[in-house]
């Protein structure tokens, strides 16, 4: 079998031509240019390769950024008083700390201390309420960018049925509200969900979020299925550091009917989702 390949990478470029004319109707209409505040706290290499991405997509979109590097010893009062002078900033539109932080800071209370209108992740309880009871909210960017990648292969998701593998309150949790909200007949699977494959096998759609290299093969997939691969993982081939999903792509394009890959799907999504968040926070603002 043929799979379509969804490219992330294409689909992307479309959403930031969107930011980018989105950002042009604020500044011409509004005087507003709508501006992106990235908070990192410590050094984790890979947080800092996301950052500077975030940073670099944001300008080249011809938005506002700033970025606030902060050792790994900040306290919790300090990082407090950084996000609370960026929610009383007029100039400021969107504010991201970048997860996961240092031990000794507390991710809810970080989180929950960002004001829901500027709150570009989309994880303060506010939202995640309003997400869960369907109403307008800024929604998470990787279930938001998986849920454009699906509508291009399904523009009507109604009653299909979807496993979402994995539960974390970034991707799985969200990405199984907004397949409820397109009228989808979801299942969770986690860590102690019993013949999790046959469950897979049976979905016209799954969603891989686990965290696991490769972890989701050709067995699982019903032929003709559609499979969004969120997994990003870096594995060791031949000594040199390859970065794979949560499916074995593989094997598993064999049997799909579409799928994303690895890298190239689900991440360029994103963070072209970020920035659209950016343009929708800055006009929640104008209100
Ligand atoms: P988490 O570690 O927070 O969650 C992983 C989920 O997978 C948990 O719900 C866990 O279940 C479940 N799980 C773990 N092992 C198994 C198993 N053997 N069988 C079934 N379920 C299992 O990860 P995230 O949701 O944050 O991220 C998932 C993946 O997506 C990672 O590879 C991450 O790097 C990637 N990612 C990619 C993004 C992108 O832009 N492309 C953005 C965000 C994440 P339980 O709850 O029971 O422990």
């Amino acid at each position: 079998m043929m799979t379509h390949l969804i490219d992330g990478k294409q689909l992307s470029d479309q959403v930031l031509l969107e930011v980018a004319s989105e950002v042009a109707l604020l500044k011409g209409e509004h005087d507003m240019v709508p501006t992106l505040a990235v908070v990192l706290v410590g050094e984790d290499p890979a947080s800092q390769v996301y950052v500077r991405n975030k940073v670099k997509r944001a300008t080249e979109a011809g938005m506002g950024s700033i970025e606030h590097r902060l050792d790994a010893e900040t306290s919790q009062n300090t990082l407090n008083e950084l996000i609370d002078q960026l929610n009383n900033d007029p100039e400021v539109h969107g504010i991201l700390v970048q997860l996961p932080l240092p031990s000794h800071l507390d991710e809810d209370v970080v989180i929950a201390s960002i004001h829901p209108a500027k709150d570009v992740d989309g994880f303060h309880p506010l939202n995640v309420g309003a997400l869960a009871s369907g109403r307008p909210s800024l929604v998470p960017c990787t279930p938001q960018g998986c849920m454009i990648m699906l509508r291009q292969v399904h523009p009507d998701l109604s009653g299909k049925n979807v496993v979402v593998v994995g539960r974390s309150n970034i991707v799985g949790k969200p990405m199984a509200a907004l397949l409820l909200q397109a009228n989808c007949t979801v299942t969770i699977a986690h860590s102690r969900t019993r013949n999790i494959e046959t469950l897979c096998r049976n979905a016209d759609i799954v969603v891989a979020a686990v965290g696991r290299a490769e972890f989701i093969n050709a067995d699982w997939i019903k032929p003709g299925a559609t499979v969004i691969d969120v997994g990003i993982n870096a594995i060791d081939v031949d000594g040199k550091r390859k970065l794979v999903g949560d499916v074995d792509f593989e094997s598993v394009a064999q049997v799909a009917g579409a799928i994303t890959p690895v890298p190239g799907g689900v991440g360029p999504m994103t963070i072209a989702c970020l920035l659209l968040n950016t343009t929708r926070a800055a006009r929640y603002q104008l209100a």
